[in-house]
């Protein structure tokens, strides 16, 4: 059986479609246990506003999803996709801990002022130093994962999104001070199929950095990043090779902001 899906949007942060029974219809269909919905936090003081739903939309997509939570399996968990920027700790710290989340994802979309990974800012990479902006990227992960507010990182190796990457030798060397946090932490990896879909064809994190992951004996969950309830559980197949090679046998789901251990079924 496959692990289930813990990352997975709605149309309210503007750039996804179907409805959230039609997510959960579709895990039903792949024969999925649980899935967890995460969508893009709110974020009041204007940041990113194009990709979330507004603060007053909030109680909507809760409603949204505790609805479903009624109805036949699978089951269906009530998530957020909270990214770390700026001036979040402002808003985030008690916010988040005012809400009955079962999982907070952690996650970086910018480098400083620049969406590294959006569409509209891909040219940017051209004129940019790789391995620089990769190691800033790093580091501002490494911020996000020391502030405690989040139970996962997201899509670990994000900035390969449309291609552009170092080379092995120093992915290795500037990714292995964020995974000591992450392993000091608590915190899971996600292994987020999405990347599979982008021009990076590969998923996020590379079998690199999960075999360094693993190394550490950092939990796993699984998530498609679904903005498209066609893409629900995409690439999970492939995902769970991955962990099976790099050598993990279970995998995690959270409730209440709590971890509970799965065995990982080799498929
Ligand atoms: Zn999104
Ligand atoms: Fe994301
Ligand atoms: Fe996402
Ligand atoms: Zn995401």
């Amino acid at each position: 059986m496959l692990p289930d899906d813990s990352h997975i949007h709605t149309p309210l942060c503007r750039h996804a479609r179907g409805e959230v029974s039609q997510y959960r219809d579709a895990a039903r269909r792949l024969g999925l246990r649980g899935i967890c919905f995460t969508d893009h936090a709110p974020a009041p003081c204007g940041y990113d506003p194009k990709n979330r739903m507004a603060l007053d939309q909030f109680e909507s997509y809760r409603l949204m999803v505790t609805d479903l939570q009624s109805k036949n399996g699978p089951a269906v968990r009530f998530g957020i996709e909270a990214d770390y920027y700026p001036g979040c700790e402002n808003f985030l710290p008690a916010w988040l801990a005012d809400q009955d989340f079962d999982m907070v994802i952690g996650a970086v979309h910018f480098i400083d002022n620049w969406g590294f990974d959006d569409p509209d800012e891909h040219t940017v990479w051209k004129t940019v130093n790789v391995e620089d902006a990769w190691r800033r990227y790093f580091e501002i992960v490494t911020e996000m994962v020391t502030t405690g507010m989040y139970d996962v990182v997201a899509h670990l190796d994000l900035p390969k999104k449309f291609g552009y990457r170092p080379r092995d030798a120093e992915t290795r060397e500037m990714a292995a001070p964020v995974l000591d946090a992450v392993a000091g932490s608590g915190m899971a990896v996600e292994i987020n199929t999405s990347g599979l879909r982008r021009p990076a064809k590969e998923i996020y994190p590379s079998q690199l950095l999960l075999d360094m992951a693993a190394e550490r004996g950092i939990p796993i969950c699984f998530g498609s990043d679904a903005h498209d309830p066609a893409d629900a559980a995409n690439g999970f197949k492939e995902a769970v090779k991955s962990a099976c090679d790099a050598g993990y046998a279970e995998w995690v789901r959270y409730e209440n902001r709590s971890s509970v251990k799965i065995p990982l079924e080799p498929v």
